[in-house]
C-alpha cells in the first residue's frame, strides 16, 4: 500500500509499458505451422476465423494483417469513396482517419463525451450531412460507445456503422459482445493489444459482408490461394476487383489460437490489476480515474489515468518523466487526430475545434495494464505514481 514520500524505493529495473504474453504454447504452435507444408493463408487461419467468430458470436469473420487493413476494407466494400463523409473521433489512432483518406472520401471529426472519452452522440448529430456515408466510432480504452443510441441515430439517416474495436476485445454493451453489433467490427492482434499475433487484425460482419470484405482482402481474387494450390483446387481464378493484400498467414493464426484460448485468464488479470488501481488511485484528489459504465463490459486494454492538473505543480509530460525516473515506463492515448500537421493543415482545424478531446488530452496518462505484471509490479506502479503526486501536489 501507499508510502509516505520519505520511505519510496525505487524499483530496480524499468517496467515496461505493455510487452506481449506468449508462451512455450505459441512458440510450439508457430514452429509446428513453420514445419507443416502450409506457412501463409491457410488452414490454421480458416480454423482462427472460426474460432473468433464462435467466441464472439459473430456469423463472420476475416482473418487480416492488421486492422487498419480491416477499416480500410470495410469502407471499400460498403462502396465508401471520394464525395463522402464519415464521421469519426479524435481521440484514437491516426489509423482510423487514414483509412478513410485511403478510400478519397473526407473525415468528418465530432468530439467525446468527457466521462469515457468515446463519441458524443449529440456532437456526432450535428456533423450528420447530406454527404455521410458512414459512423466509425471506437471505443476507447476497451470501453464501448454508447451503441444503442448510435445506432438509432445512424439508422435514421441511413448510415453505415464501421467499429475500430483495437481495443474491444473482449467487451460487451448492454449485454452483447462487441463484434455483433454493426456492419463491420474490426479488432487489432498488434503486439500491445489484449490477443496478440504481432501483427494482424480481424473484421466480423454478416456473411455476405465479410465474402465481399475477403474480395478486397485478396487482390480481389474469386478463390483463395490456398485452395488453388491443394488436391481440390484449380488454377483458374478471376480477380473481380483491385483488392488490397491484408491477409493473414497461418503462421500469425497459430498464435492467435493459442492466444485466443488464453483470453479469459488474460482478462481476469487485467481486472485484477485495474481493481487494485481503482482502490489506489480513487483515493487522490490529484487523480481522476477510468469508469465502467453499469451498461457494458470494459476490456481494459488501457488503464488511463486524468491528471487533476490544478492540484499539481507539473504537467502531464513531467508527470511521465517523473513516473521514468522511478522506472515506470507510461504512455499517452492519443494526440488527437485534429493536432496531427497533415489533418490540422488539410482541414485547418484548430486545438479548440474538439475542446473536450484537446483538454482531456492534455491531463492523459497509460499507466502499465498487462497479464504479466506481478502483485509486485502493480505495487511499484502504484506506490510511483503516490509519490510523485505526494512530492509535486500543490
Ligand atoms: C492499435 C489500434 C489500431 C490499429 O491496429 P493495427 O492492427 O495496428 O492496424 C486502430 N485503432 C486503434 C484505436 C488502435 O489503438
Amino acid at each position: 500500500m501507499p508510502n509516505s514520500p520519505s520511505t519510496f524505493q525505487r524499483r530496480s529495473t524499468f517496467l515496461p509499458f505493455s510487452p506481449p504474453s506468449i508462451s512455450e504454447e505459441e512458440i510450439a504452435a508457430v514452429v509446428e505451422t513453420l514445419r507443416s507444408e502450409w506457412i501463409t493463408t491457410g488452414p490454421k487461419t480458416k480454423e482462427f476465423e472460426q474460432l473468433f467468430a464462435d467466441y464472439i458470436g459473430a456469423s463472420a469473420a476475416l482473418a487480416l494483417n492488421s486492422c487498419t487493413g480491416g477499416l480500410h476494407i470495410a469502407l471499400a466494400a460498403l462502396g465508401i469513396g471520394p464525395g463522402d463523409e464519415v464521421i469519426t473521433t479524435p481521440i484514437t489512432f491516426a489509423c482510423s482517419a487514414n483509412v478513410i483518406e485511403h478510400v478519397g472520401a473526407t473525415p468528418i471529426l465530432a468530439d467525446v463525451e468527457p466521462e469515457t472519452l468515446t463519441l458524443d452522440l449529440q456532437q456526432v448529430a450535428q456533423k450528420i450531412t447530406a454527404r455521410t456515408k458512414a459512423i466509425m466510432p471506437v471505443h476507447f480504452a476497451g470501453h464501448p460507445a454508447e451503441m444503442r443510441p448510435l445506432l438509432d441515430l445512424a439508422a435514421q439517416h441511413r448510415l453505415f456503422v464501421i467499429e475500430d474495436a483495437a481495443h474491444a476485445l473482449p467487451a460487451k454493451y448492454e449485454g452483447q459482445m462487441i463484434g455483433t453489433l454493426s456492419d463491420f467490427t474490426a479488432f487489432s492482434f498488434y503486439a500491445t493489444k489484449n490477443l496478440t499475433t504481432a501483427e494482424g487484425g480481424m473484421l466480423t460482419g454478416a456473411p455476405e459482408r465479410i465474402a465481399e470484405a475477403r474480395l478486397w482482402s485478396l487482390h480481389g481474387m474469386n478463390r483463395d490461394a490456398w485452395k488453388r494450390y491443394s488436391s481440390e483446387g484449380s488454377w483458374y481464378y478471376e480477380v473481380v476487383l483491385p483488392g488490397f493484400k491484408y491477409n493473414m498467414t497461418d503462421i500469425q493464426a497459430a498464435l492467435g489460437i493459442v492466444q485466443l484460448r488464453r483470453l479469459s485468464e488474460f482478462q481476469a488479470r487485467r481486472r485484477a490489476i485495474v481493481a487494485q488501481y481503482q482502490a489506489a488511485f480513487s483515493a487522490l484528489e490529484a487523480l481522476q480515474v477510468p469508469v465502467e459504465r453499469p451498461n457494458v463490459e470494459h476490456a481494459w486494454h488501457l488503464y488511463t489515468l486524468r491528471l487533476n492538473l490544478e492540484q499539481l505543480r507539473i504537467t502531464r509530460a513531467q508527470f511521465i518523466e517523473e513516473l521514468k525516473a522511478r522506472n515506470i515506463a507510461t504512455s499517452v492515448h492519443f494526440i488527437p487526430i485534429h493536432l496531427h500537421p497533415y489533418y490540422r493543415d488539410r482541414y485547418g482545424w484548430r486545438p479548440e475545434d474538439f475542446p473536450v478531446a484537446y483538454w482531456e488530452y492534455q491531463r492523459l496518462v497509460s499507466l502499465p495494464l498487462h497479464p504479466r505484471l506481478s502483485d509486485a509490479d502493480v505495487a511499484d506502479v502504484i506506490n510511483a505514481v503516490y509519490d510523485v503526486v505526494s512530492v509535486f501536489r500543490r
